[in-house]
C-alpha cells in the first residue's frame, strides 16, 4: 500500500509512529515548511515560548503517556526546564519540536520507501487511485491519503493587514518581536494562550514600554494545577459512549455534578467561582490561582480533563441547540478552564501587572490604523505604536495553505461539517464523500469536523492519528 500524508506537523508524526509498516510499500509526506515535523507551534523560537502542558499530556504516542517524558529525560539532566510550582518540566516549544523530529525520523526508518516532498498540496483527485497534486505541478498516486494540515493562523478581524506596526501572525516570535522597539507602546489583540506567549516573550526581551492585552471578554486562561489522577467515573469516556443521545445540557451538567459530589466537592460552587474569577481583576485572580496550584481539591482538574476526554463524546450526544448555547455563551470560559496557562507564565504576568507594566482592556470595539493605532474598548480609547494579533482562528478552520486542497475535495464529493472542518466519520476519521466514509481519505487534526470547539491539543491529535492508522491497516505492535 502507498500512503500519502499531507502536512508534516504533530499529527503526521503521530500517524507515522502509529502505522504498522508491514503492509505499507511507501510513505510520501508533503509539506512546504522546512525543516519538517515542527508544524506551526513547535518551530525554532525564543526560549520564552513554552509548551502549555506537562509531559504526561504531551506524548505523541497514543496509549503511551510516558513516551515524551522518557525522551525529555534522555535529552537533558533532571531538573532542566522545571516549572517549580507545577513540579514538571515545561520546556520551550522548540525542544518539543526536536522530540517530534526524533520521533518522525525513528518512525520513517521502519518503512521500506519514504520521501518528504517540500511542496504544498493543492489538490487530490479520487478517481481510481487517489492522485495528489503539488503547487509545483508534480503528481503522486497513493492508495491512502491522510490530511494532517493543522488549524488556521490568527484572523485579521479588524482589517489591519499592511498597516505599519501591525503583526498579523506572531509566530515565530523571535522574528516578529525583533522589530518591536523596546520602549514602544504595544497592544496585543487577544487574551488567550497566544497572547500570553507574546507578553512573556516581550518581557523576556526586556520590553519597557506599556503592554495591553485587549479583547472582547478580557478573560485570561486559568492556571494549571499540579496534575493528579482524577479517576473519572461518571464522565469516563466509555461511560459516555454507552449513553443514548441526544442528551440535554442539564443532563450532562448533572453528570459533572455527580462526578464532583463523588469527591465531596460541589459543581455549583466551582461553577460560580469560575464564572466570577476574572471579575476580581487579573491581578487578584492570578494571585488566587497561583495559590491554588497545589490545592488538593480535584474539581477544576476534573472539569479540565473531562473537557478534552469526555467533551468530544458528549458534544455529539448534545442537542444542536445546547451545542449552540455552549458555543455562544460559554466558549471563552470553557476554553480558559480547558486550556490553562503554565504557572511560570502566570507568575510572570502577575509581576507585570503588579509593576503596572501590563493591563487587560475588555470590551474591544474597534481598532483604527493611522499614524499608530487607536483602540476603542469598554472604558475608552487607547493609543498604541504596535499591535500584535493573537486572535485565534475558529476551531476546525481550514488553514489558508490548505484552501485549494479542500476545494478540490469538495469538488470530489466531500462536504464541510456545519460546525467547521471536513465532515468525517467519527469512528475512523474517514472523510465523508458522496455521503459515505471514503476509506481512501482520512483526516487527523483540527480539520476533522464534528468535534467540540476546543482546538485539539497533542492528546487529541495523537488519538485521531491512531484512529486513522487503525482504519488504514493497523497500529504497530510494541
Ligand atoms: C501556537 C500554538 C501552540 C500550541 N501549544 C500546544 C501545547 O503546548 N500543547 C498541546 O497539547 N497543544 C498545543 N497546541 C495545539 C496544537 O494544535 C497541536 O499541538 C498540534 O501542533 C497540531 O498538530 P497538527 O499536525 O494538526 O498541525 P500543525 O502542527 O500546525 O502542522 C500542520 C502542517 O501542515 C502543513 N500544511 C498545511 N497545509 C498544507 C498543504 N496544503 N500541503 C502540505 N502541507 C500543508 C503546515 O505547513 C504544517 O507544517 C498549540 C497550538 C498552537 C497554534
Amino acid at each position: 500500500m502507498d500512503i500519502a500524508i499531507i502536512g508534516a506537523g504533530a499529527a503526521a508524526v503521530a500517524l507515522l509512529d502509529a502505522l504498522d509498516p508491514s503492509d505499507i510499500r511507501s510513505v510520501t509526506v508533503f509539506d512546504p515548511a522546512t525543516p519538517p515535523w515542527h508544524g506551526r507551534p513547535y518551530q525554532p523560537d525564543l526560549d520564552s515560548v513554552l509548551v502549555n502542558a506537562p509531559p504526561e499530556i504531551m506524548s505523541i504516542r497514543w496509549g503511551d503517556r510516558e513516551h515524551y517524558a522518557r525522551w525529555l529525560d534522555g535529552d537533558a539532566p533532571a531538573g532542566t526546564h522545571l516549572d517549580e510550582r507545577l513540579g514538571r518540566p515545561i520546556p520551550p516549544r522548540a525542544v518539543y519540536g526536536r522530540y517530534l523530529v526524533d520521533t518522525a525520523e525513528a518512525a520513517l526508518a521502519r518503512f521500506a520507501r519514504t520521501e518528504v516532498v517540500d511542496a504544498a498540496v493543492t489538490g487530490v483527485s479520487l478517481a481510481d487511485r487517489p492522485t495528489v497534486r503539488t503547487a509545483d505541478g508534480r503528481r503522486y498516486t497513493a492508495d491512502r491519503v491522510v490530511l494532517c494540515v493543522g488549524g488556521g493562523a490568527p484572523r485579521d478581524g479588524y482589517g489591519l493587514a499592511g498597516a505599519p506596526g501591525f503583526v498579523a501572525d506572531p509566530y515565530p516570535l523571535r522574528r516578529t518581536l525583533a522589530d518591536v522597539p523596546p520602549r514602544s507602546d504595544v497592544a496585543v489583540i487577544g487574551t488567550g494562550l497566544t497572547a500570553v506567549d507574546i507578553v512573556a516573550s516581550l518581557a523576556a526581551r526586556g520590553h519597557t514600554g506599556r503592554i495591553s492585552m485587549v479583547s472582547r471578554s478580557g478573560t485570561l486562561p486559568f492556571v494549571w494545577q499540579r496534575p493528579v489522577p482524577t479517576g473519572l467515573r461518571y464522565l469516563a469516556p466509555d461511560r459516555l459512549r454507552s449513553l443514548e443521545g441526544p442528551i440535554g445540557l442539564a443532563e450532562f451538567t448533572d453528570l459533572i455534578r455527580r462526578e464532583l459530589a463523588d469527591h465531596g466537592e460541589s459543581w455549583d460552587a466551582l461553577a460560580a467561582w469560575i464564572a466570577s474569577a476574572w471579575e476580581r481583576g487579573p491581578e487578584a485572580s492570578l494571585r488566587e490561582q497561583l495559590a491554588l496550584v497545589d490545592a488538593p481539591q480535584l474539581g477544576r482538574r476534573i472539569v479540565q480533563e473531562a473537557a478534552h476526554t469526555a467533551g468530544p463524546i458528549a458534544w455529539r450526544l448534545l442537542r444542536a441547540r445546547d451545542r449552540e448555547r455552549l458555543r455562544g455563551r460559554h466558549f471563552r470560559t470553557i476554553t480558559s478552564v480547558a486550556s490553562p496557562m503554565v504557572p511560570r507564565n502566570a507568575a510572570l504576568l502577575l509581576e507585570l501587572f503588579e509593576a503596572g507594566a501590563l493591563e487587560v482592556l475588555p470590551g474591544i470595539e474597534k481598532i483604527e490604523a493611522g499614524s499608530g493605532f487607536e483602540i476603542t474598548h469598554a472604558a475608552g480609547v487607547r493609543a498604541a505604536d504596535i499591535v500584535i494579533n493573537a486572535v485565534n482562528p475558529p476551531p476546525h478552520a481550514v488553514p489558508r495553505a490548505a484552501e485549494p486542497l479542500v476545494s478540490s475535495l469538495l469538488a470530489e464529493g466531500a462536504v464541510l461539517d456545519p460546525d467547521g472542518g471536513l465532515a468525517v466519520d467519527p469512528g475512523t476519521g474517514r472523510v465523508l464523500a458522496g455521503g459515505r466514509p471514503d476509506r481512501r481519505l482520512h483526516v487527523a487534526g483540527d480539520l476533522a469536523g464534528g468535534g467540540p470547539f476546543l482546538v485539539s491539543g497533542i492528546p487529541g491529535v495523537a488519538a485521531q492519528a491512531s484512529r486513522a492508522a487503525r482504519s488504514i491497516g493497523g497500529v504497530r505492535s510494541r
